[in-house]
């Protein structure tokens, strides 16, 4: 059932609690080097502003052990979002729940914004803890989740939080809404064919995601460095390449139950050293030399991808189909990249490196949709179903 979006509620003079993902990569000294997930949440936060409401911003950022950390301080993305807003005050708590967050907030007034301090300088969120989100939810009337990027998770800020203001609004913002709308209703009654691209390093960290989207799929295409343990799974000869031994028999056990829905590459671009500048050859799949390792995806894979991607309806997108940061080994990928781009299904980029790969290659306004959460748009092509999710409210 669809969740009731911010959209639904009525903010006017209310104060409206905004899990935000302001996780954004800082330079050495301190300073924002792309603000794409600040602007990201935009929309939710002008929606409220411009409504009357009040908005009172929490997020992580970084991985600071359970206490303050001026490295990992949420301030420049305030003042990031006061350069974004330039018709509201954005101020800035220097404590999550402390005294200065609890008198900003009881400062704020309507169209205003403050952002509280890293949840993460707070041991109470990684475990949870209900004191701490009992503190959280008391600043607040209405709760939202616009941090797809976290979902799976069961941080305090996602769960404990919006339980303990069970009988408040709790809703998702549209960032969130978005994901899910791609990620789990175009999914769930797919416009056929349905093909996924599957690509990455390790099939270990994918098998649930082959797994559920074989029973989903019209076709599974397999890229990137574990093609090469199915391909030793087949008998196949891989040299030098990455593969995981150990996962051979799940590869069999993924061969035999996906039949001719699991494609994989009939050729590979091989080098004899990891760098761009190693001697390469192209080999039919299987038939990689002592000495060489499997790069990236053949031309004549590339071409076959393309064209099973230029017959779909829908299209999913999950790592890259090789070494994608050194060429020549980004072929494969781009190919990929571009065939999704030309295509006119409805197309869904996991996050990572394709994700990365699609807006370096300018294709982000040529998809339907590039998710904006690595481990969580993985889980949710899992078929996962998430508590932060789930707890919100129907609409
Ligand atoms: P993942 O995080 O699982 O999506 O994997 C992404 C990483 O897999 C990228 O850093 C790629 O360079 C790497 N990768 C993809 N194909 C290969 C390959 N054939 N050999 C080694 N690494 C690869």
């Amino acid at each position: 059932m669809a969740k009731k979006t911010i959209a639904n509620v009525d903010v006017a003079g209310k104060k409206v609690l905004i899990r935000v993902d302001f996780n954004v990569p800082l330079d050495e000294n301190g300073n924002i080097t792309d603000d794409r997930r600040i602007r990201m949440a935009l929309p939710t936060i002008e929606s409220v502003l411009e409504r009357g409401g009040q908005v009172v911003l929490m997020s992580h950022l970084g991985r600071p052990k359970n206490e303050p950390d001026a490295k990992y301080s949420l301030k420049p993305a305030a003042v990031r979002l006061g350069e974004l807003l330039p018709n509201a005050k954005v101020d800035f708590a220097t404590d999550t729940v402390g005294a200065d967050a609890e008198a900003k907030v009881a400062a704020l007034t309507d169209g205003n914004v403050v952002v509280l301090e890293n949840l993460r300088f707070q041991a109470g969120e990684k475990k949870g803890d209900a004191d701490f989100a009992a503190k959280l939810a008391s600043f607040a009337d209405v709760y939202v989740n616009d941090a797809f990027g976290t979902c799976h998770r069961t941080d305090a800020s996602m769960v404990a939080v919006p339980e303990a203001m069970a009988g408040k609004p709790r809703v998702c913002g549209f960032l969130v809404e978005k994901e899910i709308k791609y990620l789990t209703d175009a999914i769930s009654a797919p416009q056929r064919p349905f093909v996924a691209i599957l690509g990455g390093a390790k099939v270990s960290d994918k098998i649930m995601v082959i797994k559920n989207l074989l029973g989903i799929c019209d076709k599974v295409l397999i890229g990137g460095a574990m093609a090469y343990t199915f391909s030793l799974a087949q008998g196949g000869k891989v040299g030098s390449s990455l593969v995981e031994p150990d996962k051979v028999e799940l590869a069999n056990e993924l061969l035999a139950s996906g039949g001719d829905k699991l494609v994989l590459p009939i050729d590979t671009h091989c080098g004899d050293a990891f760098s761009s500048d190693c001697n390469k050859e192209i080999v039919a799949a299987g038939e990689i030399s002592d000495g060489f390792e499997g790069l990236d995806i053949g031309p004549k894979t590339a071409e076959m991808y393309a064209n099973l991607v230029k017959d779909a309806k829908t299209v999913v997108w999950n790592g890259p189909m090789g070494v994608c940061e050194m060429p020549p080994f980004d072929a494969g990928t781009k190919a990929v990249a571009e065939a999704i781009a030309a295509s006119d299904s409805i197309s869904i980029i996991g996050g990572g490196d394709s994700a990365a790969a699609i807006q370096k290659l300018g294709f982000a306004d040529k998809v339907s949709h590039v998710s904006t959460g690595g481990g969580a748009s993985l889980a949710m092509l899992e078929g996962q179903k998430f508590a932060a999710v789930e707890l919100l409210d129907e609409a």
